[in-house]
């Protein structure tokens, strides 16, 4: 089963969100390609700014959003939370679309608000409960 999490970088509150079976080596996963030239996700947004924000290994915290989701649950509320919080996400499609900007593809008003993020989430959550009736059983935080 799988669970959809964020991590919060601490020093300026942009967010990544992912899927995942196993939190635990996920965490571990996204600390190693932060600091590890060696790879190639070492690039990518999410770790680029997890060094340009200096953070610590320790640091990089894998906080589940939703739990105990099937595989094709897990992928459409991925998405929904991609594109109303994962400032560091870089959305599918990114890497062939020249005209792509850096940054998300997020209209101007629904960039995301590092302010009042709990408060966003609650909401979302409510919407997700009558928009996916399946979920009811999944543990949402
Ligand atoms: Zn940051």
């Amino acid at each position: 089963m799988f669970s959809i999490y964020y991590i919060e970088c601490p020093e300026c509150q942009s967010t990544y969100v992912g899927k995942t079976t196993d939190l635990y080596n996920r965490e571990k996963k996204h600390r190693q390609n932060t600091f590890n030239t060696d790879g190639d996700p070492y690039k990518r947004k999410v770790y680029t700014h997890f060094r340009d924000c200096n953070l610590e290994r320790k640091q990089i915290v894998c906080q589940v959003l939703v739990e105990n989701l099937e595989d094709e649950e897990a992928v459409l509320i991925e998405r929904e939370y991609i594109r109303n919080i994962g400032d560091l996400n870089m959305l599918s499609g990114v890497m062939s679309d020249p005209n792509y900007p850096t940054h998300n593809k997020l209209e101007p008003g629904r960039r995301y608000e590092k302010k009042n993020r709990v408060e966003r989430l609650r909401k979302q959550r409510e919407k997700y409960r009558v928009r996916h009736p399946k979920i009811k059983s999944s543990t949402i935080i």
